[in-house]
């Protein structure tokens, strides 16, 4: 069984599925890798470093294919029947390419699909990748204002820390709260699930409460869509968190579903000229009425970014996550050298989009 790991054709994908480290252990567990020449370039792995890890560098078939964004229709073109792919995407983002990969016969497995218990945490490619982009995204918003985030007390005066809210604490907004932290901003931070209050406090940020009768977390520890009437009430409540705020990082999503509007137009009318908001959501949808994917918007001074494929952007760590959680995904799938696919197995099950010429998720 040969794994391949093709260079990245996606624009802006600067990630590569293997790195040097992970291919070495991979390697020594007795799997033979083949790296394209320059997969890692973008992401500052050299040609050389594969090799010297035990992989060839080439482009030929191989049995299992590892990437990080779904196959162009072209690659798909290539693939011979029964290979094995895997990569990160929604299937019903890319339905016709998912159509071609079961006419294809090949095996498609997507990590966004993968089920979040604890004996698949090593393969929470969302977990590491949301981590990288909430990182990322405080960055960005202190890259934009036009303020300091920590207190400065100066012969020129003393100028007050940013006020930063994060709205949704999952993973990505705790580790936007973490990070804007450090930067010594003063936090505060807002997420429908009662379980997260302790987090935020442990992290130095205040928890902004609103009262929700409702059951707002599912068995599984994700959010559920509010009522009509709550979610009304929460624009109200948010509307008035964010006059205070000079940058708001907004991560709210709900699984398989649009992300709610968290920032009405009138509240982001509402906010502080210099303001900056970042929304992380804007790819399923955003959680800012006025965001838009990809685009800086400017509206009444407020900056909204919509920044796309964030984690593309650290690309030497998100790749280094990434490669772990994958090669994990495929350690799974083999037994004794070969693989050996249990779909009684809920993780492989679960995450299994193409197979035996079927549309197994769509
Ligand atoms: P996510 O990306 O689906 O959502 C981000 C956050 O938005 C969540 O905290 C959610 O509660 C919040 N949100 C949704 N609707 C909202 C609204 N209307 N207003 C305000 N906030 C709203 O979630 P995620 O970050 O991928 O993970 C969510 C939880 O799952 C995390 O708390 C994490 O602990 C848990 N998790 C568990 C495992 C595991 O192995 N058991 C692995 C990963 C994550």
């Amino acid at each position: 069984m040969k794994v391949g790991v093709p260079k990245e054709t996606a624009v802006n994908e600067r990630r590569v599925a293997l790195t040097p480290d992970v291919t070495a252990r991979l390697v020594k567990a007795g799997v033979p890798v083949q790296i394209e020449p320059g997969a890692g370039t973008a992401a500052s792995f050299a040609d050389e470093a594969y090799r010297a890890a035990g992989a060839t560098l080439g482009t030929g078939a191989t049995d299992v294919v590892l990437k990080v964004q779904p196959p162009a229709a072209e690659e798909v073109a290539r693939y011979a029947e029964g290979t094995v792919v895997v990569a990160l995407f929604q299937p019903s983002a890319v339905r016709e390419v998912v159509t071609q990969l079961a006419a294809r016969k090949v095996t498609t497995f997507s990590l966004a699909l993968l089920p979040r218990i604890t004996r698949a945490q090593a393969m929470d490619v969302l977990s590491s990748q949301a981590t990288v982009a909430g990182y990322k995204a405080v960055l960005m918003a202190a890259a934009a204002t036009g303020r300091f985030f920590p207190m400065l007390v100066t012969a020129a005066g003393t100028l007050p820390p940013a006020r930063v809210l994060v709205l949704g604490a999952g993973v990505a907004g705790l580790q936007a709260i973490a990070t804007a932290r450090r930067l010594g901003a003063v936090v505060s931070a807002f997420d429908v699930r009662p379980a997260v209050k302790e987090q935020v406090e442990s992290l130095g940020a205040k928890f902004v409460a609103m009262e929700i009768t409702e059951q707002a977390e599912t068995k599984g520890g994700y959010a559920k869509e509010l009522s009509e009437d709550t979610h009304r009430r929460e624009l109200a409540f948010i509307a008035q968190q964010v006059k205070e705020a000079d940058i708001v990082i907004t991560t709210a999503a709900i699984p398989g579903k649009k992300a709610p509007v968290l920032i009405s137009a009138d509240a982001v009318r509402g906010m502080k000229p210099g303001s900056v908001i970042v929304d992380l959501a804007v790819e399923t949808g955003g959680n800012c009425e006025l965001a838009q994917p990809g685009r800086d918007v400017l509206e009444n001074g407020v900056a909204i970014l919509g920044p796309l494929n964030l984690a593309s952007t650290l690309p030497f760590h998100a790749s280094q996550m990434y490669a772990r959680n994958i090669s994990t995904f495929l350690l799974h799938l083999v037994k004794d050298g070969a693989l050996a696919l249990d779909f009684n197995d809920e993780i492989i099950r679960d995450t299994c989009v193409t197979h035996g010429g079927e549309v197994r998720k769509t």
